[in-house]
């Protein structure tokens, strides 16, 4: 097992692991920007006082670790003492949701030219109606799905929320709510309830391509040729405004005369003094996360909806939801709300997914996404509580955003020739087709997100499998990909 596991020394002495196998490349960058989160260990020491002597307990890197902002993506942080904002993304409860579907492959391909106009219609040309009362729109926000579905007709949910990693977060009293709310933090979240968000954010519909583990895929409701849907969305505007929050409070808890830390990132620590601030940003956030469960769940009924109009009825079955920018009070324990280990315990998991044990003894479903014109699996969870119970949650940028523009016009009409995607601009539309300035902009966003962007996803899988963090499931491949 050795070969996938590296510890990097450090002058803190903090136990920090990268999971890797030897075919995954990891950016030096990266390792630098994760060098400098562990100067993070002199700031606590700097906020040690009023009872709490906060420490970073344990650091695990996933194998699509790459740069982030300030803190790398794939990184998991085990504080005491402290919870950290920024170790948890911009994008509060950004996660994957696998449903089955009782399609085959077979039943689809054929369709696929009608399924797409009807997805188009439906994500982005007015076709998607959710309507919701403000009393739905409340309970989302502040008890989940649970919550949503407590209001009223839409309790065809109901037998989903066991399949979700954590399917509410209780968020403060109904005036928190409310003045978080008015004070801006929700007021858009009408317009974009049932959005993608951009970038590699996606709905896509996939089929089962091979199957590792038989018995296991059998009790998800996956066989050969069986359609899937995934997708990957966030809290979009909600989660930004949400981390935003958690920024200012931990400026306004930095005590006056401490100099700021060269890294930029503050810790709260979790003394009496800070304790109405963080329930501020723990409010916030469980508006934010319950958002991102909801709103995943209106993107795999959009899909639905489209696969029933351009197919026929079929029926679902959710696989998981997981999520992937979040942190865990109490230690590595699921649900969210509290972990099983000590109370000063806070787990952080920045662009990384759980990957415990489960209840049912098949392990916790793991997704991992590869690109929108390569494999993706589903793996079970082993529990491996070296890697904090954590596995990487996609394969990783290979090419920062910036650069990507890599690959040529022709390596991107060729993709395109073999993959369908579905985005806002109607390029087929001859309006559009013949407006070669939008159709550059648009052909430089979708090389930023082309296979070649990413890393390979066999070798990142292998590594979950030979650390004995996950064990592949069932392998997928992409029949259509929505991007917002
Ligand atoms: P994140 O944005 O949460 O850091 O990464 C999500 C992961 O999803 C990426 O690392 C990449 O492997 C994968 N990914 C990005 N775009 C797509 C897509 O369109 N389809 C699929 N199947 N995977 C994608
Ligand atoms: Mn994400
Ligand atoms: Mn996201």
């Amino acid at each position: 097992l050795g070969e996938a596991w590296t510890t990097l020394p450090n002058p803190y002495d903090i136990p920090v692991e990268i999971c890797a196998g030897p075919d995954v490349p990891i950016e030096p960058a990266a390792l630098d920007e994760l060098l400098t989160v562990l100067d993070t260990q002199r700031t606590l020491d700097s906020l040690a006082g009023d009872g709490v002597r906060p420490r970073i307990e344990r650091v695990v890197c996933t194998p699509d670790f790459h740069k982030g902002a300030g803190i790398p993506i794939g990184t998991v942080l085990q504080t005491s003492g402290a919870l950290v904002p920024q170790a948890v993304g911009n994008d509060i409860n950004c996660g994957m949701r696998v449903e089955a579907t009782s399609l085959t492959v077979e039943q689809v391909r054929p369709r696929l030219d009608e399924l797409e106009r009807r997805l188009r219609h439906v994500f982005f040309e007015g076709g998607r109606h959710i309507g919701l009362t403000p009393a739905h729109r409340e309970g989302l926000l502040r008890a989940g799905l649970p919550g949503l579905l407590a209001e009223g007709p839409l309790g065809h949910a109901v037998r989903d929320a066991d399949r979700l990693h954590a399917g509410a977060f209780p968020a403060g009293s109904a005036e928190e709510f409310r003045d978080w709310v008015t004070s801006g933090g929700g007021t858009s979240y009408d317009s974009i309830i049932g959005g993608v968000g951009g970038g590699n954010h996606f709905a896509e519909l996939q089929y089962v391509a091979a199957v590792h583990d038989g018995p296991t895929a059998y009790a998800w409701g996956l066989a050969p040729g069986r359609i899937v849907t995934m997708v990957h969305s966030g809290s979009l505007s909600l989660g930004h405004q949400a981390g935003a929050t958690g920024r200012d409070l931990a400026r306004k808890a930095w005590p006056a005369g401490l100099p700021l830390p060269d890294n930029g990132i503050l810790p709260i620590p979790l003394s009496e003094k800070t304790e109405k601030l963080r329930h501020r940003y723990l409010t916030s956030f469980a508006n934010a996360a319950n958002f991102a469960i909801g709103n995943r769940y209106f993107l795999s009924l959009m899909m639905r909806t489209g696969l029933t109009a351009a197919v026929g009825e079929l029926d679902v079955r959710l696989v998981y939801d997981a999520p992937h920018n979040l942190l865990w009070p109490g230690g590595s324990g699921s649900p969210w709300v509290k972990g099983d280990g000590p109370d000063d315990v806070v787990l952080h998991r920045k662009g990384a997914t759980p990957a415990g044990l489960s209840a049912d003894g098949w392990g916790e479903p793991v997704i991992v996404p590869g690109s929108m014109g390569a494999p993706s699996y589903l793996l079970r969870g082993l529990g491996n509580e070296r890697a904090l119970t954590s596995a990487c949650h996609g394969a990783g940028r290979s090419v920062p955003r910036g650069a990507a523009s890599r690959g040529s016009d022709a390596e991107l009409d060729e993709f395109l020739r073999e993959f369908r995607v579905v985005t806002p601009l109607n390029h087929r539309d001859p309006a559009v087709a013949a407006r070669r300035d939008i159709i550059a902009a648009w052909r430089r966003d979708l090389k930023q997100e082309a296979p070649w962007a990413y890393k390979e996803v066999r070798p990142v899988v292998e590594s979950l499998r030979i650390a004995a963090v996950a064990e592949p499931v069932v392998e997928l491949r992409p029949l259509l990909t929505v991007k917002g």
